[in-house]
């Protein structure tokens, strides 16, 4: 049974999706940066920071939930993408994690929708058809074994980004 029924690409603005949570490429800190982490901060406003701020920062890999407050999201799953060192550092594991940690927060949570941004490819440097192949293999994998999130959205943010993502999913 296929699962890519339950998967859909989307070009724009992770900000304006009113799923059960976006997922943010946060840096160690997340206490804010550039990328998609300021658009995410600057629509979900000042609460957004101060939740961060007790969560006492994320290591690479890993991923952490917070409320969306005014952004049309439920909450927001961020996480920490490794940065591109040329590809010996155990970036796909790293990014492989970054998926993976997002997606069991969400079942365990309860949340059927989810959206990533194609996480590392930007500041971070992580070559987009790498990345795109670790983000669709881990989503595929997961969703064949689990029930939630019932939906994932690839949130790309150019026509480009859009194009490698289904391309990949045939
Ligand atoms: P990283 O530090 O993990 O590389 P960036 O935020 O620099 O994070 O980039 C990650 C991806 O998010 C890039 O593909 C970038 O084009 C994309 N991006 C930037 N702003 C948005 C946005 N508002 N919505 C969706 N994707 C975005």
């Amino acid at each position: 049974m296929t699962v890519k029924h339950r998967i859909c690409v989307v070009v724009g603005d992770i900000t304006r999706l009113d799923v059960d949570a976006i997922v943010n490429a946060a840096n160690n800190s997340l206490l804010g940066g550039g990328g998609v982490d300021g658009a995410i901060h600057r629509a979900a406003g000042p609460e957004l920071l101060a939740a961060c701020r007790d969560l006492k920062g994320c290591e690479t890999g890993d991923a952490k939930i917070t409320r969306a407050y005014q952004l049309p999201a439920g909450h927001v799953i961020h996480t920490v993408g490794p940065v591109w060192h040329g590809g010996n550092a155990d970036e796909p594991e790293l990014l492989r994690s970054c998926y993976g940690r997002s997606l069991e927060i969400a079942k365990e949570y309860e949340l059927r929708s989810i959206a990533f941004p194609c996480i590392s490819t930007g500041i971070y440097g992580y070559p987009k058809q790498q990345a795109c192949d670790v983000a669709v293999s881990t989503v595929i994998e997961w969703l064949a074994q689990n029930a939630l999130p019932e939906a994932v959205t690839f949130c790309c943010f150019s026509e480009d980004d859009g194009q490698l993502y289904r391309a990949r999913l045939g």
